[in-house]
C-alpha cells in the first residue's frame, strides 16, 4: 500500500543532506519546520524586531541628515575667512569688541562661550609711555553672536597638521553662518570690523617687515611724528613732500600714457640726518604705512624680493636702509659676512618689476651715494636724490630752541637768553663748518637732551668732527 501521508520528519532526518531522489517530502517538510521553529522561537523575534528597528532607525537618521544638509543649503549661508586675509584679524578684533555693546543692549555677550583666546595689545601714549591690555577673543571652537537681529554662529578652526610654510604659523580659519536671508549682514559686518581697525590706527604709523613672501605689521602702530619735527635743511623736506603729492595727484596722466606708476626716492647723507625720521614722519603725515625690506636677510632670494616689491600693501612706502652696504660690489652681504642670495640684477629687476597701475614709492636710504652703482640710480629707478646733510646753523638753532624755548622745566632761563644762546650756537657751527668740521643732528640731539641750554652752548665744540 502506498502511503497517503508522509511520514512525520524527525530531527535526525532533517540533520541529513537531502538527497535528490527519495526525499521530495522532506525538503517540501524542512520550511513549514523552520517557519514554526523560528515563529515559535521568542529569542529570534526579538532580534528580528530589533533588526528591523536598527534598519528603521538607520535609514531615518540617513534621511535626517541628507535632509538636514540639503536643508542647511537652501536656508543656511556660510562665508569663510581664513588666516590670509587681513579681515581675518579685523574681523576677531570687532568680535571681541562686541562684547561691551551686547552687555548694553542686554544680549548674551558671545564671551560666554567657553573656548576664548587672549590676544595682548600694548598701547602706546601720547607722551611716549605704554600699557597692555588684554583682549578676549574667539578661541578655536563655535560661538554664537547676535548681530543686527541675526543669530550667527562663529567657528573658529586651526589647522594643526600643516603649517604656514613662511612664517610657521598654523592655519586658521573662521566660518560664519547666518540664515540665508541675512546674506546682506556679512559685508556689513566685515566694514565695521575695516572700520574699527582702521580707526585703531588712526593717527598711527603702521610698519610691516617681510615675513617670507608676505607682509606683516610689525608690533604695534606707532604714534605718527609731527613733519615739522623733523628739522632738515630749508627747503629739503619741501621739496620731497611737493614731489611726492605731484605723484600721488598724477595718477590718471601715467595711466593715460601707460608709464608704470611709480616713484623711486634716494636720500643721502651722513648717519643721524634724519633721513630714516623724516621718511616715516612723510609716511604719517600722508597716511601711508612703511614696509620695511632688509635685504641681507637670510632666505631673501631674487623670486621673494620680486613679490614682495610687487605685493606691497596698498599705501605704503617700501624703505630699503644702507643700500650701499646691501650691494657692496653688485654682491650683497650682511653684517656678518653672510651673503644672501638676492643678486643684484635680481634686485634691479625687482625695482623695475612688472609694469602695472599699481603704485609703488620706493625710498632708498645711504650714507655713501658714491659708492651706488650707476645703473641702481639711473632715473625710474631713483627719480629723485637728495642730500639730507649734517647740521646747518639754521637746523641747529631751529632744534636748540624747540629744545629750551617756551616754559624749561630744568632751569629758569628767559626766552631772551635762548635767544642769544642760539645765536652763538650759530656762529659757532659757522666758524667749524669754515675749518670743514660738522655735527649731525643726531649728535646734537643726545647732546641737547643731556645738557642745559647754556652748558650745551659751551661745550657742543667738542661735539663735531672732521667731515669725511
Ligand atoms: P639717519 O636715518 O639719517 O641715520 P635717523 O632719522 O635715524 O637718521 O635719526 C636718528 C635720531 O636723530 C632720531 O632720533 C631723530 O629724532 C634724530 N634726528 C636726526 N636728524 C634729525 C633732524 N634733522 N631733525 C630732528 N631730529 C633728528
Amino acid at each position: 500500500m502506498l502511503p497517503t501521508e508522509a511520514p512525520q520528519p524527525d530531527l535526525t532526518t532533517l540533520a541529513q543532506p537531502a538527497t535528490l531522489s527519495g526525499n521530495v517530502e522532506s525538503s517540501s517538510i524542512a520550511p513549514s519546520f523552520l517557519k514554526n521553529f523560528l515563529n515559535d522561537n521568542p529569542y529570534f523575534q526579538a532580534g528580528f524586531g530589533l533588526m528591523t528597528l536598527g534598519v528603521g532607525l538607520t535609514v531615518m537618521r540617513k534621511s535626517l541628515v541628507v535632509g538636514t544638509a540639503a536643508l542647511r543649503r537652501r536656508m543656511l549661508v556660510t562665508l569663510e575667512i581664513n588666516n590670509k586675509d587681513r579681515a581675518y584679524e579685523w574681523f576677531l578684533a570687532w568680535m571681541s569688541s562686541q562684547h561691551a555693546i551686547q552687555a548694553q543692549k542686554r544680549l548674551a555677550p558671545w564671551t560666554r562661550s567657553h573656548q576664548l583666546s587672549v590676544e595682548t595689545t600694548v598701547e602706546q601714549r601720547k607722551n611716549g609711555s605704554s600699557s597692555a591690555m588684554f583682549k578676549l577673543v574667539a578661541g578655536p571652537g563655535t560661538h554664537y553672536f547676535q548681530y543686527k537681529g541675526a543669530w550667527m554662529q562663529v567657528k573658529r578652526e586651526r589647522e594643526t597638521k600643516s603649517m604656514h610654510l613662511m612664517s610657521g604659523t598654523p592655519w586658521e580659519t573662521v566660518t560664519l553662518t547666518t540664515l540665508s536671508r541675512d546674506r546682506g549682514l556679512f559685508p556689513q559686518l566685515l566694514s565695521e570690523a575695516r572700520d574699527l581697525a582702521m580707526k585703531g590706527h588712526e593717527g598711527k604709523l603702521v610698519i610691516h617687515t617681510a615675513w617670507g613672501i608676505e607682509w606683516r605689521p610689525f608690533g604695534q602702530p606707532r604714534l605718527k611724528r609731527p613733519l615739522k619735527s623733523v628739522v632738515l635743511a630749508p627747503g629739503v623736506a619741501e621739496n620731497i613732500e611737493s614731489d611726492i603729492k605731484a605723484f600721488l595727484d598724477r595718477r590718471q596722466w601715467y595711466a593715460d600714457r601707460g608709464i608704470p606708476y611709480r616713484r623711486g626716492y634716494l636720500l643721502h647723507g651722513p648717519p643721524g640726518s634724519g633721513k630714516t625720521s623724516f621718511i616715516q614722519a612723510l609716511a604719517g603725515s600722508l597716511s601711508y604705512d612703511i614696509c620695511v625690506l632688509n635685504l641681507s636677510e637670510r632666505g631673501l632670494a631674487d623670486d621673494k624680493l620680486f613679490h614682495l616689491l610687487s605685493n606691497a600693501p596698498e599705501r605704503s612706502f617700501v624703505l630699503i636702509e644702507d643700500i650701499d652696504a646691501a650691494f657692496n660690489k653688485r654682491v650683497q652681504t650682511s653684517e656678518d659676512g653672510y651673503q644672501s642670495s638676492v643678486t643684484f640684477s635680481g634686485f634691479l629687476n625687482a625695482l623695475d618689476g612688472v609694469a602695472s597701475g599699481e603704485e609703488r614709492i620706493i625710498f632708498m636710504t645711504t650714507n655713501h651715494v658714491e659708492k651706488l652703482d650707476p645703473a641702481l640710480i639711473r632715473p625710474g629707478r631713483v627719480d629723485l636724490m637728495q642730500l639730507i646733510d649734517d647740521a646747518t646753523p639754521e637746523q641747529a638753532c631751529i632744534l636748540f630752541e624747540r629744545f629750551y624755548g617756551g616754559r624749561d622745566i630744568q632751569q629758569e632761563i628767559s626766552e631772551e637768553e635762548v635767544k642769544a644762546l642760539s645765536t652763538t650756537l650759530r656762529t659757532l657751527i659757522q666758524q667749524e663748518m669754515e675749518n670743514e668740521r660738522t655735527v649731525s643732528m643726531a649728535a646734537l640731539q643726545g647732546f641737547f637732551i643731556r645738557n642745559d641750554a647754556r652748558g650745551a652752548v659751551a661745550k657742543c665744540r667738542d661735539l663735531f668732527t672732521q667731515r669725511r
